[in-house]
């Protein structure tokens, strides 16, 4: 027996118009507060444990460029982890798959900075997106242009149009003064070859460009290209259609660590986050968003940013199932 289809809604992706999802927003803020889950800010280097877990900002970026926010959308705050992708697509547009030696494209299953996998799969990470994986991205970053974070800062200024976007200083020297673990993955790989920098000139670059500070408009401005199949704010070509095709892809497997089935479950859009409390979501065709608010889960996750991501793919219907 066949049933008919007059029971299927009319596509509500389409049918959000562009000032509606100032709406939504306003509407996201509510909820998200009324939830009253804020999980706990980052306590591994004091900058970030300091944060009020209550704060809270959105960002949306239509790929014109307009961008609208709600709550603290325009505060700066430490982009942490959300540079990997800003990283990963510089090396992607500079020599293509030649990345893809040094570091897989599978999900990990582990915390974003987990040493176990690496012994097991010969100093080869899973992905771009751990801890170890942007270790191998950013070194090769390095080799190429001489200044892997200049060159991110460089990147985020140009897509945001933000020219006062910098390092956080005292965040990179607090990271570098905690940094027993990433030296170790960095060591660890290094005496698989897979580390061709001075490990502690790596170290420095990965925790400079870890400081980076930006707000929601800025970083949901920066990850427009995602949006736009590659196209830079300019008209120039970063990546190729494919190219952000397949970091989309790499997102939504990767973004969010350990928890990145439950995101995909959740939100349903190729997603990163930071231990500053960040996320950036790409809905490819149609917008970027930015999150903000410094209470994590236990997996490293805004509590607030997922939940507010998850209600608005739920009320406006866009994801990319
Ligand atoms: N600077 C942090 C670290 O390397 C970034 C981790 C993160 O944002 N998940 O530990």
């Amino acid at each position: 027996m066949h049933h008919s289809p007059r029971h299927i809604r009319p596509d509500t992706v389409t049918a959000v118009a562009t000032g509606r999802l100032g709406a939504v927003l306003e509407r996201i803020e509510k909820e998200t507060a009324a939830l009253g889950e804020w999980g706990s800010p980052a306590d591994y280097i004091p900058l970030l444990a300091g944060a009020d877990p209550r704060r809270f900002g959105m960002a949306v970026a239509e790929p014109d460029g307009t961008v609208y926010g709600v709550g603290d959308w325009r505060t700066p705050f430490s982009a942490q982890s959300i540079t990997k992708v800003f990283a990963l697509a510089l090396v992607l547009s500079l020599e293509g798959e030649r990345i893809w030696q040094g570091v897989g494209r599978e999900p990990s299953g582990n915390p974003f900075n987990s040493l176990v996998q690496l012994e097991y799969e010969n100093g080869i990470p899973r992905n771009p997106f751990i801890n170890a994986g942007a270790l191998v991205v950013t070194d090769r970053l390095q080799t190429l242009t001489g200044d892997a974070a200049g060159r991110i800062r460089e990147l985020l200024r140009a897509e945001s149009g933000n020219p006062v976007i910098d390092f956080t200083p005292a965040v990179a020297a607090s990271e570098a003064a905690h940094g027993a673990r990433n030296a170790a993955l960095a060591h660890f790989m290094a005496s698989y070859s897979n580390i061709a920098n001075p490990v502690p000139d790596l170290l420095a670059a990965y925790f400079r460009q870890c400081s980076i500070e930006a707000s929601c408009a800025d970083l949901a401005l920066a990850a427009g290209f995602l949006a736009r199949r590659g196209v830079r704010t300019d008209g120039s070509v970063l990546l190729t259609p494919s190219q952000a095709k397949q970091v989309n892809a790499i997102m939504l497997t990767c973004g969010t660590y350990d928890a990145a089935g439950d995101f995909a479950y959740r939100v349903g859009l190729p997603g990163k986050s930071g231990v500053g409390g960040g996320i950036i979501a790409v809905v490819p065709g149609v917008c970027t968003l930015c999150v903000w608010s410094p209470g994590l889960d236990r997996r490293g996750n805004s509590v607030a940013g997922v939940a507010a991501l998850d209600r608005f793919t739920t009320l406006t219907g866009l994801s990319v199932f």
